[in-house]
């Protein structure tokens, strides 16, 4: 049985989830982020086992074939996956472990983990999300097409999450999760 609560973290890819994420983190002790794996590029400024593990897609299918992970889905041309040890250990410490994953890979872990907590983070509208991915300045005009595209399909998947938080402000968005994470701990004692 596993001490930790296993936290599923959804949403758009440019609706801030990284931001709020890094608060959240710093605002609790007892949480981690389960770093992925990765065949996408590095962006500037992100370091290998930081925010990823940046692998080539050979080893990526190792760790496929291998059941190195918990779950995997390719996203835009490229693989993301879980790698499961890792998660099972903080699990089994204790720890409260947080997976920032798409909704392939939500799927995937609902099924694992029926008793996991899922939280869909939302834009305050489309045109907000359009102009925060194309600001972002590190994907190509062909890339922030696809990117939103993607979003506005994962987007019908909101209503399955437990949890729906719109990302207006960033700390008003890492105190509404953190009381969720803290409630539900209360009611599983
Ligand atoms: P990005 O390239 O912007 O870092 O991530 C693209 C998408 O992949 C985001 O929605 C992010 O949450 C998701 N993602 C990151 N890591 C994983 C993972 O391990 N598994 C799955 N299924 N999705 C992931």
């Amino acid at each position: 049985m596993d001490k930790g609560l296993l936290i599923v973290y959804t949403g758009a890819s440019g609706v801030g989830k990284g931001t709020v994420m890094k608060e959240l983190l710093a605002s609790n002790d007892n949480l981690r982020l389960s770093v992925s794996a990765t065949t996408r590029a590095p962006r500037p400024g992100e370091t290998n086992g930081v925010e990823y593990h940046f692998v080539t897609f050979e080893r990526f299918e190792e760790m496929i074939k291998n059941n190195e992970l918990l779950e995997h889905a390719l996203y835009c041309d490229n693989y993301y996956g879980t790698p499961e040890k890792s998660v099972r250990d903080m699990l089994a410490s204790g720890l409260d472990v947080m997976l920032e994953i798409e909704v392939e890979g939500y799927l995937q872990i609902k099924k694992l983990f029926p008793d996991c907590v899922t939280i869909f983070v939302l834009p305050p509208s489309l045109e907000e999300l359009e102009r925060r991915l194309s600001s972002r300045g590190t994907e190509s005009p062909e890339v922030v097409r696809q990117r939103l595209n993607r979003a506005i399909e994962e987007m019908s998947y909101a209503p399955q999450f437990d949890y729906q938080v719109v990302n207006d402000d960033v700390k008003r968005t890492k105190d509404e999760i953190l009381s969720i994470i803290a409630d539900i701990k209360n009611e599983r004692k």
